[in-house]
């Protein structure tokens, strides 16, 4: 749990950027608002890349069904950034949670090769 993320954030001024470093202990212990690249990546750190479901971690999953970070409670019903507020899944139960949940979103987010992509459910 002792892993640092560091962001960059530039404000416009590229020569003179500010760097940010969260710590997932601290994000644990005081359950405080992340950028959303960080508490993505604490999430899966945290739940050692394992869907908390199954219980499949990454590399028992083909390339381009990931583990990715779900949202207990759905930004868009207030849910936040925090630590409590995550946990990691496989692609399909977090499509499974998402379908069985009222507030079923429009797309789904799918992750390959690193990036995030939001797709509809199929
Ligand atoms: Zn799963």
């Amino acid at each position: 749990m002792g892993i640092d993320y560091t962001i960059v954030v530039s404000h416009g001024n590229r020569y003179n950027p500010t760097r940010i470093t969260y710590s997932l202990r601290e994000a644990i212990e005081t359950d405080m608002e992340l950028p959303y690249e960080v508490w993505k990546e604490f999430i899966l750190e945290r739940d050692n890349y394992t869907c908390v479901e199954c219980g499949k971690s990454q590399d028992q999953m083909s390339a381009h069904i990931q583990i990715i970070s779900h949202h207990k409670l759905f930004a868009r019903d207030g849910g936040k950034y925090i630590m409590s507020n995550g946990e990691a899944r496989c692609w399909k139960c977090h499509r499974r949670k998402h379908s069985e949940t009222p507030a079923l979103p429009e797309l789904v987010l799918y992750q390959y090769n690193g990036r995030d992509y939001w797709m509809k459910p199929r």
